[in-house]
């Protein structure tokens, strides 16, 4: 049994959504695509699972949450597909993948065959086993990665209502989880190895914030040490966490966020692999021509960095998506995939982004003690990254766009001053023509200009660009 199609996307999640999408406005014709999943719905914004999903009332539930409602586009139902001509093949797992012969083999004895296969598998979560310690399987210990997951992790919740969770891991998971887990009026402890929450993005000063926050709201934390097993009833429930410092929690119930593993299994041996990932080119093709990757499974270079990078996070996931399709289906008018890594999180009443990498000197801004404040990395006297807690819209498109210009800083303490009107004013600077140096101090004297055109922004940073490279050159700031 088999069939042919001439693109092929294996994984059912937010870039296979996206890529439909895309694939839809660039005119695929019917019966040219196919998305096969093993989740049994279709693509949904996953990051839902952690906080719509998990409301104690009005949660959010499919098919409201289908791909791309997430970024304010059409929501694709299962009928969508249909009237697109996209077969969805949900429910099935692909457990083998032939990329000389450019064939898929299914869990259900079907041969799958492309011209152009897309690689969206993502990733999964880490088990408790991974880390030596036994228990994944009781009832009352949940992971977060799919929907199955999230239905298992509400029926836990509901099962101990103002009982005793332990969440183990002070990442994206283990925040978000916790953060419902309280709205719930379940009480938690958050475990976690390291010094604060949050460890690869936030620095000590963000994530006391954070923290701070959280225990106002009744969050224990236990830092500095890991799980090292659980204590079980008779009937196979975990009663209690122990840790490897001698303390002992009960509990009711247990969230697991520990990190993910890019799903790359299919294809090594077959593909480079590079940073846990299926290493692409800038147009996000393997090293095999036929085969590219996008989301969480694919190690993309960032121009921006000079680096390959594999992100994690819902927003490169999409606009990997978009960029593939272009690449596959116009690939003489489509350049090298330019992104800068963006992340956000919403929790409790409080919401941030980031934007760019978190290296080199930081410089903060606003009030740590109130609801609105910031940070930029600055590296090489070049701003490389910006962090904004309780912005508006305008403000979170200004951290962006300054964070995508890169502009030269020279002096760290008019920064400081300036703080988040620095970013708004800059991203608001119109098209200039000769370059012209943007110094923080200038900033201040100039009138806002609230027209921006995507034209504009492209000049804006080329000729910052062109000014930072020679004026860090001339300075031998790097
Ligand atoms: C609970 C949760 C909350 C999150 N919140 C945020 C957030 O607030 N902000 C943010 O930036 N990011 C967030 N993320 C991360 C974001 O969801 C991911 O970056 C994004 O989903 C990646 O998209 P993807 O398509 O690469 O992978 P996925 O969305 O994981 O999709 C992969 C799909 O492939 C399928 N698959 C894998 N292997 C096979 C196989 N062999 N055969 C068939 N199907 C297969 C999987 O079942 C899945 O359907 C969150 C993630 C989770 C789990």
């Amino acid at each position: 049994m088999g069939r042919a199609f001439v693109y092929v996307i294996l994984g059912g999640g937010v870039a296979a959504g996206y890529a439909a999408l895309e694939f839809v406005k660039k005119g695929v014709s019917h019966g040219e695509l196919c998305i096969i999943s093993d989740e049994p719905v279709a693509p949904y914004e996953r990051p839902a699972l952690s906080k719509g999903f998990l409301l104690p009332e009005a949660a959010a539930r499919l098919p409201s949450f289908h791909t791309c409602v997430g970024a304010n586009e059409e929501r694709l139902t299962p009928k969508w597909y249909k009237e697109h001509g996209i077969e969805l093949v949900l429910g099935t797992g692909v457990k083998s993948a032939d990329v000389k012969r450019k064939t898929l083999l299914t869990t259900t004895g079907e041969t799958i065959s492309y011209k152009f296969l897309i690689v969206a598998t993502g990733a999964r979560a880490l088990k408790l086993e991974e880390f030596g310690v036994s228990g994944s399987d009781a009832e009352n210990v949940c992971y977060l990665r799919d929907i199955a997951d999230a239905n298992r992790l509400v029926n836990v919740i509901q099962s101990c209502p103002e009982g005793n969770a332990v969440v183990i891991g002070g990442g994206y998971i283990g925040m978000e989880c916790a953060a419902s887990l309280v709205i719930n009026k379940i009480n938690v402890t958050m475990v976690f190895p390291e010094e604060h929450c949050m460890a690869r993005l936030f620095t000590t000063k963000i994530a006391n914030y954070y923290e701070e926050y959280y225990k106002s709201r009744g969050v224990n934390f236990v830092k500095g040490t890991v799980l090292s097993s659980f204590d079980f009833d008779s009937t196979g429930k975990v009663t209690a966490v122990n840790l490897r410092d001698g303390s002992t929690l009960s509990v009711d119930m247990v969230v697991v966020g520990i990190g993910i593993r890019p799903n790359t299994g299919l294809f090594e041996g077959q593909l480079t692999l590079e940073k846990g990932g299926i290493k692409v080119n800038g147009m996000l093709q393997s090293s095999n021509s036929s085969v590219y990757a996008i989301g969480d499974v694919a190690a993309f270079p960032v121009k921006a960095f000079g680096e390959t990078r594999r992100l994690e996070h819902v927003d490169s996931a999409r606009k990997s998506a978009k960029h593939v399709v272009a690449a596959i289906m116009e690939p003489d008018k489509t350049g090298e995939f330019d992104y800068i890594p963006f992340f956000y999180s919403r929790i409790f009443t409080l919401s941030w982004q980031f934007y760019g990498d978190n290296i080199g000197e930081v410089v903060y801004f606003g009030d740590m003690s109130g609801s609105a404040f910031g940070a930029y990395w600055v590296s090489k006297g070049q701003l490389v990254g910006a962090f904004l807690e309780g912005g508006n819209k305008e403000e979170y498109e200004a951290i962006a766009k300054v964070t995508r210009l890169r502009p030269a800083i020279e002096d760290l303490t008019e920064l400081e001053r300036q703080g988040l009107r620095y970013a708004v004013t800059v991203s608001q600077k119109p098209a200039v023509s000769p370059p012209v140096e943007v110094r923080a101090s200038d900033l201040l004297l100039e009138k806002p200009l609230y027209a921006w055109h995507a034209t504009a922004g492209v000049i804006i940073a080329a000729s910052i660009a062109a000014f930072a490279y020679f004026y860090g050159k001339k300075r031998r700031r790097w």
